[in-house]
């Protein structure tokens, strides 16, 4: 696993980064450069979503969720927290600092995020037991969509807090993804020969409003031959 020090509050920054890919959930592969401040070119190699739990001034811990997060190897042994990718969101986020103390607000809302100065850098406080926190949802995903049969505690030599298993739980990805519903015949195995020898008609119902031409139906033609 890679070192993990944290996220920092960067300014500058157009896109969150981190140098840790196992941060990532939905992770997809994305080849791509970024620039940094001192005009270096650096490779990225993916993206995905980070939950972080961060904790206010005023203890009160939450869920930050951090979509399209770079995945970039050569950061170094650092996260960073796009200020700039945040307010380009639009939806009333506000940063201001005091200070040692730098905090991220949403509209007239208490603190979301809550950086302290460390050294030069002004580093996001994290919830420090953030395995208890992790909802059932957020594991499954991290985990890669296992199903509630393995995704239990004897199944992981580590995971001795794993949450329960919430009721009328549905994950849209797996609904998706896992969906046993068979393919249907292809067309291209029924294509007629030659254009015009078959052709597919129907009538469409009446509309409610009558169109531009004043017509109140449709009919489809549709040449059998590809
Ligand atoms: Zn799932």
């Amino acid at each position: 696993m890679s070192s993990y020090p944290g996220w920092i509050i960067d300014t500058v920054a157009s896109s969150q980064m981190t140098n840790n890919p196992d941060l990532l959930m939905n992770f997809e592969t994305v080849k791509g450069t970024v620039w940094l401040g001192d005009d270096s070119v650096i490779e990225t190699c993916g993206r995905g979503t980070v939950v972080i739990l961060t904790k206010t001034s005023i203890g009160h811990v939450s869920s930050v969720y951090l979509k399209r997060v770079l995945w970039v190897p050569g950061l170094g042994s650092c996260s960073w927290l796009a200020w700039r990718a945040i307010v380009s969101l639009g939806k009333g986020f506000s940063l201001a600092s005091s200070g040692k103390d730098m905090y991220i607000f949403r509209e007239n809302q208490p603190e979301v995020i809550w950086g302290k100065l460390d050294r030069q850098d002004y580093v996001v406080q994290e919830e420090k037991e953030p395995a208890k926190k992790i909802t059932y949802q957020q594991w499954h995903e991290a985990l890669g969509h296992p199903s509630p049969d393995y995704l239990k505690c004897n199944n992981y030599s580590d995971a001795t807090n794993l949450p329960k298993v919430p009721k009328d739980r549905q994950c849209k990805t797996c609904l998706t993804s896992k969906s046993t519903k068979r393919k249907p015949t292809s067309i291209t195995d029924i294509c007629s020969d030659t254009p015009f020898k078959l052709i597919h008609s129907n009538l469409g119902r009446k509309f409610s409003k009558t169109s531009f031409a004043k017509s109140n139906y449709y009919v489809t033609f549709i040449d059998d031959c590809m």
